[in-house]
């Protein structure tokens, strides 16, 4: 008998009680999906028609999205690949209480409309009370051109040329400032730029001075720029870009800007993301002067920059809620690190696995403190297993060096060090 012919109709295979619970959970189109491919395989003869639903049911996704959680073993706290910050599990929960009708924009006890996100905006004025106001938009690129356009569409922002960034994927700052319709009124050189030079450049036409963070880079050497707190005396308003989102000063990282800092230094008005050293949601934070705050909320283009209400929920949960993983890697202990890389290396190369503990450095990343190395500890293993490791469950991404596959357990949170070893064997399998 040919088994192409009797292959099982499709509405007879959905029938399956495996794959009716699929749908409801997956959606339909998932489920067809499946099934259509397993009938194919079954047409193709390489199973036999009554293996039909079985395939389908073995061939189905974990989750409806394509989009995967994998363990960062990069070393790289903040991978912008990788989803920059990993998220709170207070903003996760967070995030699924807000998920369906929420009081993002409601007051419960009078039943009128409220403003959107007071919760957050409260949250990060008691977290910088260096600002007098604060607004949230979807990102730090938005927050500049926020700022741009309300500050100077139409006039110049005066800028050193050591801050004409490109902050990653070919984008760059000044492209994003002239897109605004401001013009650039580039002064100083690229290593190094005096207060005179903007003191030149200032007058009738200036919308504002910025001062931008190169933060995925270092100039060493004669260099020389501006401080803030020299700038305010221009008398135009001062913008700083800071980049990484630290709302105060953070003793391991002394060369990273804070808002806090700049704020007391004069800015008046501080931009910054929430998914870098912050360690929450894509956001950007707008932080600084009354009257430009709301300049900032009240222009028509702040209402395409706003951000959604899971972004609300989680930034709120990182900045009143328990540390936040970016942190808890930033301040994880070497000696700990080292005795989880010996103990799982131990486990392994008792299970036949050519796995040892290596030391290692870490980087924060994320366009953020360049310069910085973080000691800490990581499972070498041999280079060919990083393809498994990578299109395994859950996807473990590590770095190679030196002919080697090190899997840095700085980025790996504590409680993941069984997932990964089960990994490990199953990719050496
Ligand atoms: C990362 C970065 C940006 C871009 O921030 P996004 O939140 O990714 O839009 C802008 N400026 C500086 C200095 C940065 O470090």
């Amino acid at each position: 008998m040919d088994p192409r012919r009797h292959v099982p109709r499709t509405d007879a295979v959905l029938a399956d009680p495996r794959l009716v619970a699929a749908g409801g959970r997956l959606g339909r189109s998932v489920v067809k999906d499946a099934v259509a491919r397993a009938q194919q395989r079954a047409r193709l003869g390489e199973i036999g028609p009554e293996q039909v639903a079985d395939a389908a049911v073995a061939a189905l996704p974990s989750q409806t999205a394509s989009l995967r959680a994998v363990i960062n073993a990069t070393g790289v706290l903040i991978h912008t690949n990788l989803g920059r910050a990993p998220l709170s599990p207070a903003a996760v929960e967070s995030m699924a209480a807000a998920a369906g009708a929420a009081d993002v924009e409601f007051d419960l006890q009078t039943g009128a409309r409220a403003r959107r996100g007071r919760g957050a905006l409260d949250a990060l004025t008691r977290a910088v009370p260096a600002a007098e106001d604060v607004h949230v938009v979807n990102n730090n690129a938005a927050a500049l051109v926020l700022a741009a356009t309300v500050l100077a569409a139409g006039r110049e922002i005066v800028i050193s040329r050591g801050e004409l960034v490109e902050i990653g994927d070919g984008f760059r700052i000044p492209d994003l400032l002239v897109s605004t319709g401001a013009r650039l009124r580039e002064v100083g050189t690229t290593n190094r730029t005096s207060y005179r030079d903007y003191a030149a450049a200032v007058g009738p036409e200036t919308g504002c001075v910025l001062k931008v963070h190169p933060s995925n880079f270092l100039i060493e050497g004669f260099t020389g720029s501006a401080e803030v707190s020299e700038l305010t005396a221009l008398g135009v308003p001062v913008v700083a870009d800071i980049g990484s989102g630290l709302l105060t000063r953070e003793p391991l990282l002394p060369a990273e800007p804070d808002a806090t800092t700049v704020l007391e230094a004069g800015a008046d008005l501080v931009t910054a993301s929430g998914d870098k050293l912050l360690g929450g949601p894509q956001a950007g934070l707008l932080l600084g002067r009354r009257d430009l705050v709301e300049r900032c909320r009240r222009h028509p283009l702040a209402r395409a920059l706003r951000v959604d209400k899971l972004t609300l929920a989680a930034l709120e949960a990182t900045l009143r809620g328990p540390a936040v993983p970016v942190r808890q890697a930033l301040y994880a202990d070497p000696a700990a690190l080292g005795d989880r890389a010996a103990a799982l290396a131990g486990a392994l190369a008792g299970a036949g696995v050519d796995a040892r503990a290596v030391p290692s450095e870490a980087a924060v990343g994320g366009g953020g403190a360049p310069g910085v190395r973080l000691p800490s500890a990581a499972v070498s293993l041999p280079e060919r297993l990083a393809v498994a490791l990578r299109t395994g469950e859950p996807p473990v991404v590590g770095r190679i060096e030196g002919g080697r596959l090190l899997l840095d357990l700085r980025t790996v949170p504590g409680d993941r060090d069984g997932d990964v070893a089960r990994a490990i064997l199953e990719a050496s399998g």
